[in-house]
C-alpha cells in the first residue's frame, strides 16, 4: 500500500469494543496478571508494555506510521522536536567527537552545537548548505556525524541529499537530517541513505497548532542506542499527544498538497510585487537551486520567504499591517503566519551571522496556511502596500 494509505489504515489493533477510531491509552503504567509474567517482561523475555516512559500503544502507533511514511525500520517519539534532535545526537556522540553541520540549522539546534556540546567536549564545524562540493575539506579524523536540514529555515536553502548520502558513506559518518520542513510527503531522505530522520511533529505533522511533539526514526542500529538514551533520560511523548498526532498523519498528505499549492500561488504573486525585493520558494524557477528542488522534492513546501524593499522598518510595519495572518513564531498551521526573523527569532545574532544564514533586515517568513488562497494573497498584498507608506 502507498504511504498515504498506511498513514490512514496503519492503526493499532482494535479492543473488544471494536472502536473505529483508535483508542487513547492515557495511562502511565500497565498491569500484569501474575508475578512470573511481570518478571519475564522485566527480564526482556517478551515485548509486553511496562511503563509509558518506555513505550505506550498510542505512542507506538504514531511511531509505526511515521516509520512507514519515511520507509524506515524503527523510531522513538519525544515530547518535542528539540528532544528528538538532542537525543539523535547526544545518544551517539561522545567526548572528542566532531560534528559536521549545515550552517542553516534550527535555532535551538544551533544552541546545542555551540553552547551545550562544547561543555562535553563535542565540537562542530559549520558549512554552507548550498556548497556541498566543498564539505569534504571540513571532515576531520574524529568527525562522526553530519547534521543538516533541507529546506532550511527561513532561507529555504537546499542541501543536495544524494551528495550528502555519498559523502557520509565515503567517510563513515552518521547521516542525521531534520526533515521537518519537507515532511515525508515531500521528501524521504532514506532514499539517499539517511541513517536518522528527525521531525518536530509540532509543525506540519500536527498541522493545527495544538501540541508539541517530536520523533526520530531510522536504522535500528542507531535507533537502539537512542531508545536506551530516551528511556532512561525521560523525554517521552505524552499518549494524548501521540493519539492526536497519529490522527493528524491521516490528513498530512492532503494538507501538504494544499499548503504547497497555496504557497506556490502566493510565491508567484509576490515575485511580481512592487514592494518585494526578493521572493524565495524552491519551486519558483528563480530559486538558485530550482533544479535540485525538482529532483529531490515532490512539492515546494509550505513556507515562502520574502524580502521587503524597505528593510527592517518595513518588515516591522508589514507585521503590524496584516489583518488576517497571525503574528506567531510557529509554522505549519492551518492558519497563515508571518514572522520577521531579524527583530524576533534571530534578533540575538549579529547582522553578519544573520546574513550567513540568509536573513536580511527585510526578510519576512510566511507559513502559508489552508485559508482560501485569494484571501491570503489579499491580506499580504494590502499589508505590503500599507507598510510601504511608513
Ligand atoms: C520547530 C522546529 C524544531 C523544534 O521543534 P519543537 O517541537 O519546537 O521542539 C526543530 N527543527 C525544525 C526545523 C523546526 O522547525
Amino acid at each position: 500500500m502507498h504511504p498515504e494509505t498506511l498513514a490512514i489504515r496503519g492503526q493499532m489493533d482494535r479492543t473488544d469494543y471494536r472502536e473505529h477510531s483508535p483508542a487513547m491509552y492515557l495511562t502511565s503504567s500497565f498491569t500484569f496478571p501474575n508475578a512470573e509474567l511481570m518478571a519475564d517482561t522485566f527480564a526482556g523475555l517478551n515485548d509486553d508494555i511496562i511503563y509509558s516512559r518506555y513505550n505506550n500503544p498510542s505512542v507506538d502507533e504514531f511511531i509505526s506510521k511515521v516509520c512507514q511514511m519515511e520507509g524506515v525500520e524503527d523510531g522513538f517519539a519525544t515530547a518535542s522536536g528539540m528532544a528528538a534532535v538532542f537525543a539523535s545526537m547526544a545518544a551517539l556522540l561522545r567526548s572528542g567527537d566532531h560534528v559536521l553541520a549545515s550552517r542553516a540549522v534550527f535555532g535551538s539546534t544551533h544552541q546545542i552545537l555551540t553552547q551545550i556540546f562544547p561543555k562535553w567536549g563535542i565540537s562542530h564545524t559549520y558549512v554552507d548548505p548550498d556548497d556541498i562540493d566543498n564539505w569534504e575539506q571540513a571532515i576531520q579524523p574524529n568527525t562522526k556525524m553530519l547534521v543538516l536540514e533541507s529546506p532550511s529555515n527561513p532561507g529555504l536553502a537546499l542541501v543536495d541529499l544524494e551528495k550528502a548520502g555519498q559523502l557520509c558513506k565515503k567517510h563513515g559518518l552518521i547521516f542525521n537530517i531534520d526533515n521537518c520542513f519537507a515532511t515525508p510527503v515531500i521528501q524521504t531522505p532514506n532514499d539517499y541513505g539517511a541513517d536518522l530522520i528527525v521531525h518536530s511533529a509540532t509543525k506540519w505533522m500536527d498541522g493545527q497548532g495544538r501540541v508539541l511533539g517530536g520523533i526520530v526514526v531510522g536504522k535500528t542500529e542507531f535507533i537502539e542506542p537512542i531508545r536506551f538514551f530516551c528511556r532512561h533520560t525521560g523525554p517521552a511523548m505524552s499518549p494524548f499527544n501521540a493519539w492526536l498526532l497519529s490522527k493528524s498523519l491521516e490528513t498530512l498528505a492532503v494538507r501538504m498538497e494544499r499548503h504547497c499549492s497555496n504557497a506556490l500561488r502566493l510565491a508567484q504573486f509576490l515575485e511580481q510585487h512592487p514592494e518585494v525585493a526578493k521572493t524565495i520558494y524552491p519551486f519558483l524557477p528563480s530559486h538558485p537551486q530550482h533544479e535540485l528542488a525538482l529532483k529531490q522534492m515532490k512539492m515546494g513546501g509550505g513556507i515562502v520567504t520574502i524580502e521587503v524593499k524597505g528593510g527592517l522598518e518595513q518588515g516591522r510595519a508589514f507585521l503590524n499591517a496584516v489583518k488576517m495572518c497571525s503574528l506567531s513564531s510557529n509554522l505549519g498551521d492551518t492558519r497563515s503566519i508571518v514572522t520577521h526573523p531579524a527583530s524576533t527569532t534571530h534578533s540575538k545574532l549579529s547582522e553578519a551571522e544573520r546574513v550567513a544564514v540568509g536573513i536580511n533586515p527585510g526578510t519576512v517568513r510566511i507559513s502559508v496556511g489552508l485559508e482560501y488562497i485569494d484571501d491570503i494573497i489579499a491580506d499580504i498584498d494590502q499589508a505590503l502596500l500599507s507598510s510601504a507608506q511608513h
